[in-house]
């Protein structure tokens, strides 16, 4: 990587001292200080250099000066707590006397619009290579796993930064919500979340940071998962469709799967559907939800499609609003909850 020498700065350590930047718990804020560390996943985050980087979460701004050494073309920070705004100033301080452009926004990255950020010029074809636009994030876990299925949704309908192509991102997780995103077919731990980042992207464990390396101390590791979208995502079918299916796929661990996908319609005629739904599948009723691959959840939503189409009344049926009858301010909760509770 090349690397540019930005203005001597002080330390992230001194910097903390110095405008009392204590972490807020309520934020789930825990600062990366390990240059090494830092250093070690921005080279895992692709060809910065002359490129467009959006960085989310920069706090005292740690991974942001080792994105600035690697001088991209613009680096945009999203940063919700404002406390950060004399270190940031800084580093765009710094960014700008050699040249660069840093932009600062304030805001939660949940609720922006992203598509402005960058410039049209940078836009590709999707099946042409990735362009130079790359997303970097150590943000706390209760946002980048929302923050994930949401933006697995974007990349399936090319939206914000995936209207320019192919994007990479790479972002941080609590270690077994980095592990279950890259787990395999038959891997223990496989679940939604697997199949679901496995449809759109081809998500990579990296490497695993112990929790000592934060300030203050998580009470869990953290995995670095990087994400490029798949020129040809494993399914034709619209997300919110595919997620549905994948949903009931794994509504019970250990039964056979088929008992999972009888959830997809009432009881009266649950048996006869789900049997067919294997049958036009070509699957076998007794392989477990971790044992299909995307390939074969794929076809079950196809058949599902094709029994819907014949049957419309059936595709109203919905198994969980009738058994759980939650208020509605809680099922996002739940359906965030259980995308990494399987
Ligand atoms: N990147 C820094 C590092 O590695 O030391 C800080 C990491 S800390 C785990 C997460 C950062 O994300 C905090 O600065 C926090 O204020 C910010 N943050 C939390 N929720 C956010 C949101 N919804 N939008 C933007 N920033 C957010």
């Amino acid at each position: 990587m090349s690397a540019a020498r930005l203005p001597p700065l002080p330390s992230i350590r001194d910097i903390l001292k110095l405008y009392r930047l204590n972490a807020i718990k309520r934020l789930s804020q825990n600062f990366l200080l390990d240059q090494r560390l830092i250093d070690k996943i921005i080279s895992k985050s692709g060809h910065l250099t002359g490129s467009q980087v959006l960085e989310v979460g920069p706090g005292p701004g740690g991974l942001t000066r080792s994105i600035l050494k690697q001088v991209p073309k613009r680096l945009v920070v999203v940063e919700k707590d404002r406390r950060f705004k004399p270190t940031l100033d800084m580093l765009a301080d710094s960014f700008g006397a050699i040249n660069g452009q840093m932009d600062i926004i304030y805001d939660d990255i949940t609720k922006i619009n992203l598509e402005n950020l960058f410039p049209m010029e940078e836009k590709r074809d999707w099946d042409d290579k990735n362009p130079d636009i790359y997303i970097i994030g150590n943000l706390p876990f209760n946002v980048s796993t929302p923050l994930i299925i949401k933006w697995l949704h974007a990349i399936a309908e090319r939206r914000g930064p995936w209207a320019f192509g192919r994007t990479k991102m790479t972002l941080t997780f609590q270690k077994e919500v980095a592990e279950r995103l890259v787990a395999d077919v038959s891997h223990h731990q496989r679940c939604r979340l697997s199949v679901m980042a496995q449809t759109w992207t081809f998500p990579v464990l990296r490497f695993i940071i112990p929790g000592s390396a934060f300030v203050p101390k998580p009470d869990v590791d953290v995995g670095v998962v990087s994400f490029t979208p798949l020129v040809k995502p494993r399914t034709q079918h619209d997300f919110k469709f595919f997620e549905k299916i994948t949903r009931h796929v794994f509504s019970f661990r250990q039964k056979y799967s088929i008992r999972c996908i009888e959830t997809l319609f009432p009881l009266d005629c649950r048996k006869e559907l789900g049997l067919m739904m294997y049958k036009l599948s070509d699957l076998d009723p007794k392989l477990r939800a971790f044992q299909l691959t995307v390939h074969d959840i794929d076809r079950l939503a196809t058949a599902y499609k094709y029994l819907v189409e014949k049957h419309p009344e059936i595709g109203l049926y919905e198994y969980h609003a009738s058994r759980h009858l939650l208020p509605l301010s809680n099922t996002r909760d739940i359906v965030i909850e259980d995308y990494v509770e399987t």
